[in-house]
């Protein structure tokens, strides 16, 4: 479903952030990617929804070769993934209904599809009562499950996540591993970044890509 052939990201400045790394994540998968702090993480995810391009090397995403997607097929790319932020990245001027909405009002979806379909994710996070709140009035946890029903309102393919656990206790850690658990079952492909060593042990049945200064290697395989 996604594969890097000796992909190499340099930003500018020179900083080498990956060296020819490969890897395929199959569909249907779940897969946790981890590393230091600076190890890449956050870079190789954002090469695979082309918010950075690759200096170097090939990512294939379905079989479509996206390192020099042009800019107008970018969207195309983004509709079949969800991206959850570990800051969340929320709009706390708006209610968590807007939040959610905010990748269908793009897609100009009608009001009516957008009311089932926010409804249906908010169902799924268990914040259906929270709709009409304003994210700031929520608890960490909460927005981070807001973020997560904004990632999954378009049914995408792909979820990724960066941290998605970072700024929670280990109940609430658990609880968003659950939730990306249950998207899996329903063939959800999942790549997550973390370096919550706890959640490493509890889940070492899962497959593993480790990321040590820009070079990758797989350690585990579910
Ligand atoms: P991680 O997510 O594992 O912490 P990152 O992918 O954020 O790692 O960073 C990898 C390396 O690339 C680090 O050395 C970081 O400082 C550098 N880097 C990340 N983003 C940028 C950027 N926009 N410009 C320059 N260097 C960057
Ligand atoms: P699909 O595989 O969804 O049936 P096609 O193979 O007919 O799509 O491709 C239609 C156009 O959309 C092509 O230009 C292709 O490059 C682009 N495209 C299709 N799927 C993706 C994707 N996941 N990421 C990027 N571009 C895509």
């Amino acid at each position: 479903m996604i594969q890097f052939q000796q992909v190499s990201k340099a930003y500018r400045g020179g900083r080498q952030a990956l060296q020819k790394v490969n890897f395929e994540l199959p569909k249907g998968d779940m897969a946790l990617l981890t590393g230091h702090s600076g190890a890449g993480k956050s870079t190789l995810l954002k090469l695979i929804c082309a918010i950075e391009r690759p200096s170097d090397g090939h990512i294939y995403f379905n079989g479509h070769d996206i390192s020099r997607l042009p800019r107008q097929d970018i969207p195309f790319l983004r509709r079949h993934l969800g991206i959850i932020f570990q800051d969340h990245k929320l709009l706390m001027d708006a209610t968590v209904f807007e939040n959610v909405a905010l990748p269908l009002r793009i897609e100009q979806q009608s009001d009516n599809e957008i009311k089932k379909r926010v409804s249906a994710a908010l169902d799924k996070v268990g914040l259906l009562d929270k709709a009409r709140c304003n994210p700031i009035q929520l608890s960490g946890g909460e927005q981070q499950r807001v973020g997560i029903a904004r990632a999954v309102v378009n049914r995408p393919q792909v979820l990724l996540a960066d941290e998605p656990t970072g700024n929670l206790d280990a109940a609430l850690s658990a609880q968003i591993m659950e939730l990306f658990r249950l998207f899996n079952q329903v063939g959800v492909t999942i790549l997550m970044a973390t370096h919550d060593t706890s959640l490493l042990e509890q889940y070492n049945h899962l497959r593993r890509f480790d990321l040590q200064h820009g070079s990758l290697a797989e350690v585990g395989h579910g």
